[in-house]
């Protein structure tokens, strides 16, 4: 069950291990590279940079207990985001899309070119690995700070107008979709939502923007736990949001 603990270390020193000893790094070395850029690998660039494959979780299944539950995220992981991402790799395949030339996110902003079965499935596959980095486990008192904990209170008026307007998105979400907190064109943060596995990156989004935090609001992320309950298990998961993944996602 805690199979991926310590893989995003495991592959950081696997895709490296070969230019590092080529580079002269002793294989002791190399643990504490990995270690110093463990963070930066899991944040940087990577709203651009979501690879098609899933990624190692980062964390066990249990980690984000008591707010969601082991089992719902054995699921939800290992279940329902593989498989968007199997099917994703399928619609990549069939429809031509040469995914060592085109990233993820330029694909998800000509979505309207492709298939339903590209649109559910790389809206699937890029909502999850965006989730999961969006969230550790659960802390108390959990703010964003500095300039986005400004920008958030310059758009909304405070911290928790911005999570009633957040948290009404998720409740008001007819069936199963995503609520957003996104920066816009013009500058600006907005909150929303998105049915299904649709984005705010896709062309054919209403809402759109470059995302900063999305939550799941689709029953396989809570019916195990909360049942009908979608209000509760957003009250519980605001404790489990990364705000320093957030933060840093809005400073690029
Ligand atoms: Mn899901």
């Amino acid at each position: 069950m805690d199979k991926n603990i310590g893989n995003t270390r495991r592959d950081f020193i696997k895709s490296t291990g070969k230019a590092g000893l080529a580079a002269g790094l002793s294989m002791t070395v190399l643990p504490a590279l990995a270690e110093k850029y463990a963070g930066q690998e899991k944040v940087e660039g990577w709203i651009e940079d979501v690879p098609y494959e899933q990624q190692p979780l980062g964390y066990s299944y249990a980690a984000l207990e008591p707010a969601i539950d082991a089992m719902t995220m054995e699921i939800h992981y290992g279940k329902h985001a593989a498989a968007y991402a199997k099917n994703l790799a399928e619609a990549v395949k069939a429809e031509g899309v040469d995914i060592q030339k085109e990233k993820l996110v330029s694909l998800l902003g000509r979505i309207s070119k492709f298939s339903p079965k590209m649109r559910n499935n790389g809206g699937g596959h890029y909502n999850h690995e965006f989730f999961w980095k969006s969230m550790r486990a659960a802390a108390e008192n959990n703010q964003p700070t500095g300039e986005l904990a400004a920008t958030i209170i310059r758009d909304f008026g405070s911290f928790d107008a911005f999570k009633t307007q957040f948290t009404d998105a998720g409740k008001n979400r007819f069936g199963s979709g995503w609520a957003w907190l996104v920066l816009n064109k013009e500058g600006k943060l907005v909150v929303g939502s998105t049915p299904n596995q649709d984005n705010p990156l896709m062309d054919i989004s209403e809402l759109k923007g470059t995302p900063l935090l999305g939550l799941d609001v689709w029953e396989h992320a809570y019916y195990l736990k909360y049942q009908n309950r979608r209000p509760d298990y957003i009250t519980a998961w605001w404790k489990l949001v990364n705000w320093e993944v957030v933060s840093k996602r809005f400073g690029k």
